[in-house]
């Protein structure tokens, strides 16, 4: 059985958000953001990385006031 826990409980607020669109990269099976319309970006395994459409929506926790 998988332990649930509330955002609140593993450190995150509400001031934070939810970011979706990253996917699972079928090469090199990292997690890579799918929301650049012209690039999937450069994969360490060659070429750009893979995955859209055949993998499921990631959803991750980003702080709106950061910067990536
Ligand atoms: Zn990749």
């Amino acid at each position: 059985m998988v332990d649930q826990k509330a955002p609140e409980d593993v450190g995150l607020t509400r001031d934070m958000a939810m970011q979706h669109n990253w996917r699972a990269c079928a090469k090199c099976f990292g997690l890579w953001w799918n929301g650049n319309a012209s690039s999937n970006g450069v994969c360490p395994a060659g070429g750009s990385h893979a995955g859209q459409g055949r993998s499921w929506d990631y959803v991750l926790p980003a702080d709106p006031n950061d910067r990536v």
